[in-house]
């Protein structure tokens, strides 16, 4: 049988996969050009919703309203939308090899297929307890979150035991959104983080303070410092207890775990060159074998602001970098140059009605503004990054989409600052007069 043979394939059908076969239709796909592999059931989503919209308990988000490219404005990309644009989406199709000599992929069902160039967007999975032996960690009740089949059994389990308590483990992005979800649902939470305060990744003590205190009095008990150490399960293999490394224990019918996620390398693992836990790219997201490109989670691209290699784990790179990627594929096939990939770290989240943006690099001194006089939802206050005389960094609570563009702003053109007295006397509006 003749191998069927694809100029593009996409492997991996997150969202880095919708944005590409956006950006190829727009810059003209012939039918039956492209071909997008999928090990998820579903056409692209923008994967953001399942940790807030999609759990709540009235007006919950559903697809086909978050396909992509729904989460920045664009237009929903339902199944059909592929299918009219002739381009072949392989769902429920894993890939289980892939030779960048043969210039050939197999599915799990043994299927093999060509392709001329093929963009890897295979994205990241959860770090498990398990993997580090944590006992107990198999336990029925214990919930990840990556794809829309773990939201469902969250949401199965939510149903099922009603009002918890639920534990949930891990101080990042995933703990604090899943913990908001929780309580919206009504259901007890205990979160449970190792070091001084949550979001260690960004956060500094002081914003820390702010989040927890506001997740406190919404009724959260935060418990920090203590790993759990192990998992007690009933007879029926159902996780009932939570075990910490200082002796507590504390009762949990539902678990959520987010400590952290890695890149899905396995794919291409030994054929390309790897930095900075990710695949090593230019900036234009080939990877070190031509006809390679990586992009999302998986990539370790040239940071040009700050002239170093860094992997980013959040939609808004996702997004930039499979568009560049695409464009830099169809500018070299005329013969044709774009410009390098030059990002700009935006990071942000949503829980309760608390909604934070951040862009930039936050090292350096850390200068909070505002915060004494936040108490509630309406808090506004920010911090400015400054190193080497310059604000390099800026986060803000609260801010309107023209605020949360100044701070952007700010970050981009990193202007020069005196002392740390004239970010704290005019805070935002440092920002805003820029
Ligand atoms: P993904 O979107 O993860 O897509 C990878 C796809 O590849 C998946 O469909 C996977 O099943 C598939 N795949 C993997 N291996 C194979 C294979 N061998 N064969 C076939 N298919 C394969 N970022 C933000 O900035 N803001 C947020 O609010 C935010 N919220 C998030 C909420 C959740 C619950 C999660 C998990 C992440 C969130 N992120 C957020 C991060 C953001 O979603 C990711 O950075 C982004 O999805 C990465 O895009 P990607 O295309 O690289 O990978
Ligand atoms: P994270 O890195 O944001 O947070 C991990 C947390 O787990 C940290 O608080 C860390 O201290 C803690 N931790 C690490 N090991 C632990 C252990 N053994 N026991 C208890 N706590 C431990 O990762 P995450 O929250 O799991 O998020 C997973 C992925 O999803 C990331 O790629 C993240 O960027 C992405 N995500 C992003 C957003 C957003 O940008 N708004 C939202 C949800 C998910």
């Amino acid at each position: 049988m003749t191998e069927k043979v694809y100029k593009y394939v996409i492997v991996g059908g997150g969202v880095s996969a919708g944005y590409a076969a956006r950006e190829f239709v727009q810059q003209g796909l012939k039918p039956g050009e492209l071909a997008i592999f999928s090990s998820e059931e579903f056409a692209p989503y923008e994967r953001p919703t399942l940790s807030k919209a999609y759990l709540f308990p009235e007006g919950a988000a559903r697809l086909p309203n978050f396909h992509v490219c729904a989460g920045s404005g664009g237009t929903k990309q339902p199944p059909e939308w592929y299918t009219e644009h002739g381009i072949d989406l392989y769902l429920s199709t894993e890939v289980k090899i892939l030779d960048v000599e043969a210039k050939s992929l197999t599915t799990s069902a043994g299927a093999t297929y060509k392709y001329e160039t093929v963009i890897v967007a295979t994205g990241a999975t959860f770090v498990r307890l398990a993997d580090s032996g944590v006992p107990g960690a198999d336990a029925q009740g214990i919930y990840y979150l990556r794809e829309i089949d773990d939201a469902d059994k969250l949401l199965a389990a939510i149903k099922d035991k009603k009002d918890g308590p639920a534990v949930v483990i891990g101080g990042g992005y995933i703990g604090l959104e899943l913990t908001a979800c929780l309580v919206k649902n009504d259901v007890k939470v205990t979160m449970v983080y190792p070091g001084p305060h949550c979001m260690p990744r960004l956060f500094t003590p002081e914003l820390a303070a702010f989040y927890e205190g506001y997740y406190e009095a919404k009724g959260v008990t935060i418990v920090k410092g203590p790993r759990a150490t192990e998992f007690e399960k009933d007879e029926s293999g159902q996780v009932k207890t939570v075990k910490l490394k200082d002796g507590t224990t504390i009762q949990a019918d539902i678990v959520v775990v987010g400590v952290g996620a890695k890149p899905r390398l396995e794919l291409l693992k030994g054929q390309v060159a790897e930095e900075k836990g990710g695949f090593k790219v230019d900036g234009f997201f080939k990877t070190s074998v031509p006809h390679v490109y990586a992009v999302g989670d998986i990539a370790a691209f040239p940071m040009k602001i700050y002239g170093d290699i860094r992997r980013v784990e959040h939609v808004d790179h996702a997004r930039k970098s499979a568009i560049q990627a695409v464009q830099a594929i169809k500018a070299e096939e005329k013969g044709e140059t774009i410009p390098e990939y030059d990002y700009l770290p935006y990071f942000y989240s949503r829980s309760f009605d608390l909604s934070w943006q951040f862009y930039g690099d936050n090292v350096g001194e850390a200068v909070t503004w505002g915060r004494e006089a936040a108490q509630a939802s309406s808090s506004k206050f920010g911090t400015y990054w400054v190193k080497d005389g310059k604000v390099v960094g800026a986060f803000l609570e609260g801010g309107s989409p023209e605020e949360n563009k100044a701070i952007a702003k700010v970050a981009k053109e990193q202007p020069a600052v005196s002392s740390k007295d004239e970010l704290l006397s005019a805070g935002l509006s440092f920002a805003t007069t820029i």
